[in-house]
């Protein structure tokens, strides 16, 4: 048995961000937020998109932290009251789309961040447009955010149906500006996104059609992006793998790669890309021992088999300067920390979406083989 099922309509091309307003109009959509980050609200583009809007936007927000908390959340959906708004824009990068679809549901729902974080059901949402300005997370088609507690150094991802975008506006331009670091960090996490759903116990010919598809063109651009920003053909080609990857693993989920990154960005502060293609390469390979299909796979993208792929990942963060060792990390090198790790990896639901079925042990030995 397998099912797959993504309602999100994408609209996908270079310059599609002045048809804002026309979009708008045609889905009824009206009385607009932008919840947006400080670094994109500088840049220009928000003030730009409220003029595309056409009336259609009432207000901007731009103050969503990285990994956004739920006092975040609160702040957005007081101004979501305050001025009567009846949809969200999501302009960002993940941290953005988390809050902004957060937000989405806290006002609809009337309740807290932390009631969110804290399981409620989300059975309702404004409708979100979701812009995405990385190529990146693919959180402009799924139909999760992930909200941080400071205090407890944990990030707890929140699911439900009303938090699927009723449009994802996909305009590669957006990218053009993204910093060599960035596009590495984030680009890695496209490919992570991809091979990561080839490994879930949930993955199925949908979705592995749909990850291949968007590994091969991350693997085939990434480089081209990082070493030049303004190459127009790897940039929409970049923002094409990361929504591709995004529908794949709306339905899968993440694997070990993103068990193993979340106390590296919540504890010591690593990008989420760069943390979880610290162990991708690793797990990639262990699970094509358990999944033999992850070979075909690999021929599909253009390898010789998984352990190629595999390569080209460990390749690809030399060539970009990833940090590949948990010391260049910042983790101190001590029993604790590391068994903290191994710890927090493999209580990580995404631990358990994996096929390879990892004990504690395997945690263990795969990051031991990177202190
Ligand atoms: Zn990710």
């Amino acid at each position: 048995m397998w099912k797959y099922y993504n309602p999100v309509e994408v609209v996908f091309g270079t310059g599609k961000l002045e048809e804002l307003g026309q979009l708008m109009a045609e889905r009824g959509m009206d009385r607009a937020l932008i919840v947006s980050d400080p670094f994109t609200h500088r840049s220009g583009v928000a003030e730009q998109l409220k003029q595309y809007a056409g009336g259609r936007v009432l207000d901007i927000i731009s103050e969503v932290e990285p990994n956004p908390t739920c006092d975040n959340v609160d702040a957005c959906t007081a101004r979501a009251r305050a001025i009567g708004a009846q949809s969200i824009i999501a302009l960002g990068g993940g941290s953005a789309m988390d809050c902004a679809k957060s937000t989405a549901a806290a006002a609809a729902m009337n309740c807290t961040g932390l009631e969110l974080l804290r399981g409620k059901p989300i059975t309702d949402a404004l409708p979100i447009i979701a812009i995405p300005t990385t190529a990146g997370t693919g959180s402009e088609v799924g139909w999760g955010a992930v909200l941080s507690d400071h205090a407890t150094n944990s990030k707890i991802a929140i699911f439900g149906s009303p938090m699927f975008p009723k449009l994802a506006l996909v305009d590669p331009v957006l990218t053009y500006t993204v910093p060599p670091a960035v596009t590495a960090s984030t680009g890695l996490d496209v490919i992570a996104h991809s091979l990561d759903a080839m490994c879930s116990v949930r993955a199925n010919p949908v979705s592995d059609g749909l990850a291949v598809r968007a590994a091969k063109l991350a693997f085939e651009n990434l480089e081209a992006a990082f070493r030049d920003g303004s190459d127009p053909v790897a940039r929409e080609r970049m923002a094409m793998a990361s929504t591709i990857a995004g529908y794949a693993f709306s339905n899968t989920g993440t694997t070990g790669s993103h068990a193993c990154s979340y106390l590296l960005t919540a504890k010591y502060r690593i990008p989420h890309g760069e943390a979880c293609a610290l162990t991708l390469d690793a797990w990639f390979r262990k699970d094509a021992a358990v999944r033999p299909v992850l070979h075909v796979l690999s021929r599909m993208m253009g390898f010789a088999d998984a352990n190629a792929a595999a390569d080209r990942v460990a390749e690809l963060k030399r060539i970009t300067g990833m940090r590949t060792t948990l010391t260049t990390m910042g983790v101190p090198d001590t029993r604790e920390a590391f068994d903290e790790l191994v710890t927090n990896a493999a209580a990580s639901g995404n631990m358990t979406n994996d096929i390879c079925g990892a004990t504690q042990e395997d945690i263990a030995s795969i990051l031991e083989a990177l202190r």
